[in-house]
C-alpha cells in the first residue's frame, strides 16, 4: 500500500512539472526602446516581441539585466542564459560562436549630434564660407567674366573723344575700364560709356550683374542655412578629428575602431548621449532606431540625427551553438510575421512602415 502511494505520489508530481510551462533565462540590456523599464517592469518592443514568441511556444522566462550586448553575448556562451534579446545586431564574428534566429528587426548605424552646431563665431563663419572651396571658383569666374566686357568696352570707348577711359593705353585703360565693371555689378558705377557699342556692351553685363548677383546671394544664403541646420558632421566622412562617443561593446564601437577613429565609450545610452548634449562631444554613433526614438522623443529639439544610415544590420535573437529551442523561435518568429502580429507590434513602437 505504502508502495502504490509513493508511486502515485511520484506520478502526480511529474504530471504537474509536466503541465508547469519551462522557464529559460533570457539576457538583456536596456536599450530603449527595445528593452526598458516602466514601473520596475521590463518593456519594449524586443520584450513584447518576445513574449509573443514565448507565449505561442508556451515557455516561462527569467530575465537578468547585463550592463552591454558583450555580457549578454557572454552569458549566452556560457549558459548562464538560454537567449539574449535586446537589439543585437547579427555580425559575421558573433556567427562563428553562437546561433542568431531569423532577423527580427532592421537596423544599422547613423549619427546624433546636438541641434545648435558649437560655432560660436558667426562673422568667422560667414568668412569661412566665401572663401570655401564651392565659393572661391565661382569669385574666380567672376574676374574672369568682368574681363570680358573690360576689354570690349575698352576697345570701342578709348577712342570716343569724350569717352569715360582717361588712358587709351592698353593696361591703363583696361585697368579703368575693369573697375567700370567690377563697379557696374555692384551697382555702383560712377560713370557710363558714350560710344555706341560700349553702350550696347554695357546694357548687357548691367543685366547680366543682376543675375549674377542674384545667384551668389543665394548660394551664400543656402549654404549658411545648411550649416546652421546640420552643423559640421553630415556623415561618416566627416568624424575624424571630432569627439566620438558611443556604446561599449556595440558594432557601432567597431565600425569606428576600423576607421581608425578614436571613440569613447559608454555603458548607458542616457550618458552617451548626454555627453553630446553638455558639448563633451561632437557626436554619438549608434543603431539608427534608437538614436531616431531619441531624437523623437526625449531629445526632441536638442538633438538631430544626420546623415543617411551607413551601415546596415539587422537584430536577432542570440543562442548558444546549436541550441535546442532555436528552431522552435524561429518557427513563432516567422509566424508572427506571416499573421500580422509583428507588423502590429511594429506599429506600436515605431508607427507604420
Ligand atoms: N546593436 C548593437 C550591437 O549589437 C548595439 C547593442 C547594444 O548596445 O545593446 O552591437
Amino acid at each position: 500500500m505504502q508502495r502504490l502511494l509513493l508511486c502515485c505520489s511520484f506520478f502526480f508530481l511529474s504530471l504537474q512539472a509536466y503541465a508547469q510551462p519551462a522557464a529559460l533565462q533570457v539576457a538583456t540590456r536596456l536599450v530603449k526602446p527595445f528593452v526598458y523599464e516602466e514601473n520596475g517592469v521590463l518593456t519594449g518592443f524586443s520584450i513584447e516581441l518576445w513574449q509573443e514568441i514565448a507565449k505561442r511556444l508556451k515557455i516561462e522566462s527569467h530575465y537578468a539585466v547585463k550592463a552591454d550586448v558583450n555580457a549578454i553575448l557572454a552569458a549566452v556562451k556560457s549558459g548562464d542564459a538560454d537567449l539574449g534579446i535586446a537589439a543585437i545586431s547579427v555580425t559575421a564574428e558573433r556567427e562563428n560562436t553562437l546561433d542568431f534566429s531569423q532577423p527580427m528587426f532592421d537596423s544599422g548605424l547613423q549619427i546624433l549630434t546636438p541641434v545648435q552646431s558649437h560655432r560660436s563665431d558667426v562673422i568667422a563663419a560667414v568668412i569661412e564660407d566665401i572663401f570655401s572651396s564651392a565659393m572661391l571658383p565661382l569669385l574666380g569666374t567672376v574676374i574672369i567674366l568682368i574681363l570680358v566686357p573690360a576689354h570690349l568696352v575698352w576697345f570701342w570707348e578709348r577712342r570716343h573723344p569724350a569717352g569715360m577711359l582717361v588712358n587709351r593705353a592698353y593696361f591703363p585703360g583696361i585697368f579703368e575700364a575693369f573697375w567700370w565693371a567690377a563697379s557696374t555689378l555692384a551697382t555702383q558705377a560712377d560713370q557710363m560709356p558714350r560710344a555706341i557699342w560700349a553702350r550696347v556692351v554695357a546694357v548687357i553685363w548691367m543685366f547680366a550683374s543682376v543675375i549674377f548677383v542674384a545667384y551668389f546671394t543665394a548660394s551664400v544664403t543656402s549654404s549658411l542655412t545648411l550649416q546652421q541646420l546640420h552643423g559640421d558632421i553630415n556623415g561618416p566622412a566627416d568624424l575624424l578629428n571630432k569627439r566620438i562617443v558611443s556604446l561599449a561593446g556595440s558594432t557601432a564601437v567597431d565600425y569606428l575602431r576600423q576607421h581608425n577613429i578614436p571613440v569613447r565609450e559608454f555603458e548607458a545610452f542616457d550618458d552617451a548621449v548626454g555627453a553630446v548634449q553638455t558639448g563633451q562631444a561632437d557626436a554619438l554613433v549608434y543603431d539608427a532606431p534608437t538614436l531616431l526614438y531619441y531624437a523623437a522623443h526625449d531629445g526632441r529639439g536638442k538633438v538631430q540625427v544626420v546623415g543617411a544610415i551607413f551601415r546596415r544590420e539587422n537584430y536577432g535573437i542570440v543562442f548558444r551553438d546549436r541550441s535546442p529551442q532555436l528552431k522552435a523561435v524561429n518557427s513563432a518568429l516567422l509566424q508572427l510575421k506571416e499573421n500580422g502580429a509583428y507588423d502590429l507590434l511594429y506599429a506600436k513602437w515605431f508607427g507604420d512602415k
